[in-house]
């Protein structure tokens, strides 16, 4: 246990609001849900709608594939079919169709195959299928935004085990993301920096959070983190995206996500559940120069089988308690070898 205060209130500078950590009631009585471990999967299921050559539920049969596939969503949650005749609102409320494309991403063919254990190349691979999608989509004149992520592990409902993320491409931008991008740009105007440049100063200073750097990329859990095991993966030069980075910026930061998910994985010895998301800028024609791009891991356990349940101050309240201390889960990441 770290030296110092464990009960105190901080800033959260990309979204704007107050984290309460009490971690000294961290080992507080507690009989809540528990969570098992995932059995391990075979490298082909014949009933898996992702693997090569299966059916999908749509009908479509998958291609062959050998390495990335990427396919628009069956079930897609925005998409080019969403009816447009929507029931007029009643009263003072608002609609409109929901427009927008879903696609997912297939890390491998390997039905066993998570993010953490494929090689540094083929993570860079899909660091460039991220980048080429995220600029199709954000190029149509409907799509203000696209979100990429991996639910990854049942604890975070993940439907299908075959390891992929998810693209969204909305006709609007993610709540998180437009906070982010406002921000920015206000400490920009404010300071005349750009404010994830000051944040990775600061961490690279104090240093106790600090996962892992190379000379172009960094991982850290950041001072304000909400959930336990928070991790956040950025470029140290500022990119709106993934796109203009050098060949040695794609391959430290795959590098450095590469370590992040074997540390997580080496915790507790177990595959480890997260929720993994890009935060790009918007696409929606504003300048976006002082956005920097970084993916955000959001780890739903705070211990090998105890789930952080969202209750009263996150659900009711919409701030987080967190019940631990930052710079302790960051040492215990640290220390879970690579
Ligand atoms: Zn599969
Ligand atoms: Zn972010």
């Amino acid at each position: 246990m770290s030296a110092g205060n464990n009960w105190e209130e901080r800033w959260h500078p990309l979204r704007e609001e107050w984290i309460i950590i009490a971690a000294h009631r961290q080992d507080r009585p507690w009989r809540g849900e528990t969570v098992s471990s995932q059995t391990s999967a075979p490298e082909y299921d014949p009933d898996c709608h992702f693997c090569p050559g299966n059916l999908r539920v749509s009908g479509i049969r998958n291609e062959d594939y050998r390495g990335i596939f990427v396919f628009d969503n069956d079930h897609p949650c925005v998409g080019p079919h969403t009816p447009h005749d929507v029931p007029p609102a009643p009263g003072i409320y608002r609609n409109r169709p929901a427009e927008g494309l879903a696609r997912i991403v297939c890390y491998s063919p390997k039905h066993n195959l998570t993010l953490a254990e494929l090689g540094v190349s083929a993570i860079e691979e899909l660091l460039k299928t991220w980048r080429d999608h995220y600029a199709e989509l954000g190029d149509r004149p409907e799509v203000k935004h696209v979100l990429v992520f991996e639910n990854k592990g049942e604890v975070v409902g993940v439907s299908n085990p075959h390891p992929h993320c998810q693209i969204y491409a909305t006709n609007f931008v993610f709540k998180t993301i437009e906070t982010e991008a406002r921000v920015s740009r206000e400490h920009f105007e404010q300071t005349g920096r750009v404010l994830f440049q000051d944040i990775i100063t600061t961490e690279r200073d104090d240093g106790r959070r600090i996962i892992y750097e190379n000379s172009s990329a960094i991982a850290f859990v950041p001072y304000f983190a909400r959930y336990a095991y928070e991790c956040y993966v950025a470029p140290k030069t500022t990119h709106f995206g993934l796109a203009g980075w050098s060949k040695g910026e794609l391959r430290d930061f795959a590098q450095a996500l590469k370590v992040m998910l074997v540390h997580y994985d080496n915790l507790w010895r177990m595959p480890f559940p997260y929720v993994m998301t890009l935060h790009h800028a918007p696409t929606d024609g504003g300048d976006h120069s002082t956005f920097h791009f970084h993916i955000e891991f959001h780890p739903p356990l705070r211990k090998p089988n105890l789930l952080k349940y969202l209750a009263g101050p996150e659900i009711g309240g919409g701030n987080f308690l967190s019940d631990t201390l930052p710079e302790d889960k960051a040492e215990e990441l640290r220390n879970a070898s690579s």
